[in-house]
C-alpha cells in the first residue's frame, strides 16, 4: 500500500494500470478497502503548491475515485472563488465597448439559458422552472439597464454586474419573508454566470468537444448538465463518495474524481488530462505512453461491460441455488429502460426529487402523474418502488424557510413533507393516481420516529378517499414502506416493520447519521464507510425484525452496489438489493460466483469485528 504522503511516480502509475486486470476491473472492486482510504488525502508536493502555475510535463494528483472509467480529455476548469473583479476606472473612448461587451454577454447567457431550460424539460419531462427564474433576473431591463448605467460612469462590466447584483442581494437579505431571502441564490447565481460569460467561463462553455470539468465541487444539477453536454468526467476539490451528485455520476456512467485539493489552481484550463475513476489518479498534461496505457484499459473496460451482457438474462443465484432479487435505483425514466434491459426485477427506488432538479417550483400533481405513470408503465409488468420527495440536506432545497446550519439534521424527507402537507398531497395524489395499474409502492425518506410514519399515513388514507370520492382509479392496496436511514429507524424496525409494508435500508444515510459523518465532506471520507461495525449490526438488526414479521426488506444504499460487500449483504439475510443500473450485472456476476454457505461463514467472522479495517480485511480474504 502506497503511504498517503508518497509521491505518485510514473512507475507507480503504470502499477496502477497493470493492477487494473479488464478481467476484474470495477469501481466497486478498485474503491474497496484501502485503495478508498488512502485516496482520502490527496497528493500535495510542496514544490507544486508554492508555484504558481503549474510547470509543463506529465504529473498526477491523487484524489478519490468517485465515479468508476476512464476518459481523456481537455480540462476546463471552473474557479472555485467567486471571480475578483478589476477596479481601475476605464477610459472614456473604451466604454462604448466595455457596453457592448457586457450586451454580448447578457444575450450569450440568455440564449445559454433557454437551451438549458430546451434540454432540462427534454431531460426530465419537466419545465426548468429555476432556470426561467435565472432567465427572468438576465432580463430584467431595470437591473440590466443599471448595470450599463455604472458601466458608462467608467466601471468595468465585471465590477459593474458585482455592484448591481451586490444590491439585489442585500436588499433580498433585509427582506422579511423568507422565501424572498431564499432568493439571494439565485441572484448569486446568476452574477456568477453573468461573469463567466463575460470571461468566456461558463459550465456551458464545457459543452461539447472532450471537456473534463475541473472544479471546487459540482451540485446535482449540475450532472444533469453534464449529461446533456456530452461532458466527459468531472474532477473536484471536494465532495464525499456518497454525495447526490456522485451517486448520480455513477449512474450517469461519467466518470469521475473527487477531493483533490486546489485542483483548480494545479490544472491549467485547456491541457489535456486523463482522470481514471477506478483509481482515483488524475494525470496532467500525459504523454504519449501514459495516454497509450489509459487507452488499453479503456478499452479493456468496454470489453469487461460487454461481456457482462451475456448475463442479462440469466437467474441471480449463488452456486448453491440462492435466490437474490436485484431491483434498480433510478433517477429518469430513461434509467428504468437500463435497468429492465439489465434483467432487474423491478424498480427499488425512483428517487422522485430529481423531478425538482433545474425547478423553482413544485410541480403540480398532474405534472408529477404523467412522470410517474411514464416510470411504471415502462417497468410494467414489474414493480416500481417512488420514494416521496427526499428534499433537503444537499439536496432541493426550495421551501425551506430557513437558513440551516446543519441542513443533513434539519428539515429533511419526511419532516419537510409534513411540515409542507400541501406538497406532499400533491405528491401523494399522483403517486396513487400512477398506481393504478398495482404495480407501485410507495415509501417514506428519513423517517427516524413512529409519530411521522403515522401522521404520514393519515395524510395518505386522506388522499385515498378523496380520489375514490371523485372517482379516480388507484390502488386501494398501495404499499407503503420505510426507509431505515436513521439510527432511531434501525432501532425501532421492530415497529417500522409490524406496521409498514416493506423495508429498503438507506446505507448511505445510516452510515452519515450512525457515524456522525456528513456523507459530502471529504475531510471525514475515511470515517465515512458503511461497512463500520455500527451500521452493519443495524443492518442486521432491521432485517431480522422483516423477517420477524413477515416484511420483504431491501439494501437501496450504495453499499448494494459496492460489489466487495455483495457476498456480506446476502450472507447477512439479505434478498432483495437495489443498485444502480449501471452496476446491476456486475452484482449479479457476483452473486453467481460465490455459495450461500460461504456467505453465511464471513458475515459469522465479521460480527465480531469491532473496526471498519477488520471488516475489509476479512471481506479481501487477508483474514
Ligand atoms: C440512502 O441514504 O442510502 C439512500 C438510498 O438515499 P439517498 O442516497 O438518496 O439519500
Ligand atoms: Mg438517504
Amino acid at each position: 500500500m502506497r503511504s498517503k504522503q508518497q509521491r505518485l511516480s510514473v512507475s507507480s502509475l503504470q502499477q496502477d494500470l497493470e493492477n487494473h486486470d479488464g478481467g476484474g476491473t470495477s469501481w466497486s472492486t478498485y474503491t474497496s478497502g484501502d485503495l478508498m482510504v488512502q485516496g482520502h488525502y490527496p497528493w500535495r508536493p510542496v514544490d507544486l503548491m508554492l508555484r504558481q502555475t503549474a510547470p509543463p510535463g506529465q504529473r498526477l494528483l491523487k484524489g478519490i475515485p468517485a465515479s468508476p472509467g476512464i476518459s481523456i480529455g481537455r480540462a476546463f476548469v471552473l474557479s472555485v472563488e467567486s471571480p475578483s473583479v478589476p477596479h481601475e476606472k476605464l477610459e472614456q473612448r473604451r466604454i462604448p465597448d466595455e457596453v457592448a461587451r457586457f450586451r454580448s454577454a447578457l444575450e450569450a447567457a440568455a440564449s445559454e439559458l433557454v437551451s438549458a431550460i430546451e434540454l432540462a424539460r427534454t431531460e426530465s419531462a419537466s419545465v426548468s422552472t429555476i432556470i426561467e427564474s435565472f432567465l427572468l433576473i438576465v432580463s430584467d431591463p431595470i437591473i440590466t439597464s443599471s448595470i450599463v448605467t455604472r458601466i458608462e460612469t467608467g466601471i468595468p462590466a465585471e465590477a459593474a454586474v458585482v455592484q448591481e447584483f451586490d444590491v439585489h442581494k442585500s436588499i433580498l437579505l433585509g427582506a422579511r419573508d423568507p422565501i424572498l431571502r431564499e432568493r439571494v441564490q439565485d441572484f448569486d447565481a446568476v452574477k456568477e454566470r453573468l461573469i463567466g460569460t463575460l470571461r468566456n467561463r461558463t459550465l456551458t462553455h464545457a459543452a461539447g468537444g472532450n471537456a473534463i470539468v475541473v472544479a471546487g465541487s459540482v451540485t446535482p444539477q449540475d450532472m444533469l448538465f453534464f449529461k446533456q453536454t456530452g461532458t466527459l468526467a468531472y474532477v473536484t476539490e471536494v465532495g464525499g463518495i456518497n454525495s447526490h451528485a456522485c451517486i448520480l455520476a455513477r449512474d450517469m456512467l461519467i466518470p469521475a474524481v473527487i477531493g483533490i485539493r486546489n485542483a483548480t489552481g494545479e490544472i491549467l484550463n485547456g491541457l489535456n488530462i486523463v482522470v481514471d475513476g477506478y483509481s482515483g489518479i488524475v494525470v496532467v498534461d500525459p504523454d504519449e505512453s501514459t495516454l497509450e496505457g489509459y487507452r488499453r484499459k479503456q478499452s479493456e473496460a468496454e470489453a469487461y461491460r460487454v461481456s457482462l451482457g451475456a448475463l442479462r438474462h440469466e437467474p441471480t443465484v449463488t452456486r448453491d441455488g440462492h435466490r437474490v432479487s436485484l431491483f434498480g435505483n433510478v433517477d429518469s425514466p430513461d434509467q428504468v429502460d437500463a435497468a429492465v434491459m439489465a434483467g432487474c426485477e423491478g424498480i427499488g427506488l425512483v428517487r422522485t426529487e430529481y423531478l425538482l432538479l433545474h425547478r423553482s417550483r413544485y410541480p403540480s400533481s398532474d405534472e408529477q402523474y404523467e412522470w410517474y405513470r411514464d416510470i411504471a408503465q415502462r417497468a410494467y409488468p414489474l414493480q416500481v418502488t417512488f420514494r416521496a420527495f427526499d428534499v433537503g440536506s444537499d439536496k432541493y432545497r426550495d421551501g425551506i424557510p430557513h437558513h440551516e446550519d446543519n441542513p443533513a439534521l434539519g428539515l429533511r424527507g419526511i419532516r419537510f413533507l409534513l411540515y409542507r402537507p400541501d406538497i406532499f398531497r400533491e405528491q401523494i395524489r399522483a403517486v396513487l393516481r400512477a398506481s393504478a395499474h398495482r404495480n407501485v409502492r410507495f415509501m417514506l425518506p428519513m423517517v427516524a420516529v413512529a409519530e411521522e410514519f403515522e401522521q404520514a399515513r393519515i395524510l395518505i388514507d386522506r388522499c385515498k378517499r378523496e380520489l375514490a370520492a371523485e372517482g379516480v382509479e388507484f390502488d386501494a392496496e398501495m404499499p407503503v414502506g420505510v426507509m431505515i436511514e436513521t439510527p432511531s429507524a434501525a432501532m425501532m424496525s421492530d415497529y417500522f416493520a409490524a406496521e409498514s409494508d416493506f423495508l429498503s435500508i438507506g446505507t448511505n444515510d445510516l452510515a452519515q447519521y450512525a457515524l456522525a459523518t456528513d456523507r459530502t465532506n471529504e475531510l471525514v471520507a475515511d470515517i465515512f464507510d458503511a461497512m463500520h461495525p455500527s451500521v452493519l449490526r443495524m443492518i442486521r438488526m432491521t432485517v431480522d425484525a422483516a423477517r420477524r414479521y413477515g416484511r420483504s426488506v431491501s439494501v437501496c444504499g450504495e453499499l448494494a452496489g459496492h460489489a466487495a460487500a455483495t457476498e456480506m449483504l446476502v450472507g447477512m439475510g439479505l434478498s432483495e438489493l437495489s443498485v444502480s443500473p449501471a452496476l446491476l450485472l456486475e452484482i449479479r456476476h457476483r452473486i453467481r460466483q460465490f455459495s450461500y454457505d460461504d456467505c453465511v461463514e464471513l458475515v459469522r467472522k465479521i460480527e465480531r469485528c469491532t473496526t471498519t479495517p477488520q471488516v475489509h480485511a476479512i471481506i479481501n480474504g487477508r483474514r
